[in-house]
């Protein structure tokens, strides 16, 4: 049986640095809306300017066109037995374009995990965010640097802030979140799929309640 797995929660709830251990566990895809954003982006393809101008100001990019990226993402041969959503969907015309190209390949999203910290926390945290712009490990100042300071520890790449991640832009990232995203959790609790998640504990907490809630579900 395939695996559609979604990543809910604020910007900075620790998504993208849980989904390698998911993607590893559960052998699917990691697809991250915003790290695809971003590829567009270095390659100044026509999307990634289009994105670049939402993404500046912590607006979403328009539902069309990130709902046709997404769904040509999961037409990918590596998205056959699943796949773990990272920041798709953020509204609710993209849950339910989601429910709609899932059904069409017999299946359904499967588990949504919505890691919950509270807005004070997520400042902090991502002002402290740096990430490696070659393969996208993400790593924190305090609570998670790597060995030599600004250096990734997978390939030695000097590590980036993101330029959304200053604290003007993120407290419109989360009151877009507010708005926007999180009518999803009562959305997917009434499908009977939501698992809610303390995002607040360590990072190795945080991954070892989620890899038992997945290996429960399975
Ligand atoms: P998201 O993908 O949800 O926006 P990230 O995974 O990039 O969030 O995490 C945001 C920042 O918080 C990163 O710098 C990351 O290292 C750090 N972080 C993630 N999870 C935790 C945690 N449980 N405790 C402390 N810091 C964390
Ligand atoms: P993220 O990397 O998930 O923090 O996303 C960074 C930015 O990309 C967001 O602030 C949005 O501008 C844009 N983005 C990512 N995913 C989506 C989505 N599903 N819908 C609309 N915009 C998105
Ligand atoms: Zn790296």
């Amino acid at each position: 049986m395939a695996h559609f797995i979604v990543l809910l929660g604020p910007p900075g709830a620790g998504k993208g640095t849980q989904a390698k251990a998911i993607s590893e566990a559960l052998q699917i895809p990691h697809v991250s809306s915003g790290d695809i954003f971003r590829e567009h982006l270095s390659k100044q393809t026509e999307l990634g300017k289009l994105a670049d101008g939402y993404i500046k100001c912590g607006q979403l990019v328009p539902d069309d066109v990130t709902i046709r990226m997404i769904g040509d993402r999961l037409k990918q041969p590596d998205c056959v037995n699943g796949a773990l959503l990272d920041g798709f969907p953020r509204t609710l015309p993209q849950a339910e374009a989601l429910d709609d190209f899932l059904a069409k390949m017999g299946a359904s999203v499967n588990t949504v995990i919505s890691l919950e910290v509270p807005a004070e926390v997520l400042v902090e945290r991502l002002s402290g965010r740096w990430s490696c712009p070659t393969c996208g490990r993400v790593y924190h100042e305090k609570y998670n640097p790597p060995q030599q300071a600004r250096i990734c520890d997978n390939d030695g790449t000097p590590l980036i802030q993101r330029p959304d991640d200053q604290a003007e832009t993120v407290r419109q990232r989360i009151e877009v979140y507010r708005s926007q995203t999180e009518p999803l959790i009562e959305y997917y609790r009434q499908k009977g799929v939501l698992v809610r998640v303390d995002g607040t504990q360590s990072i190795e907490a945080v991954k070892q309640e989620i890899l038992t809630v997945l290996a429960g579900v399975q």
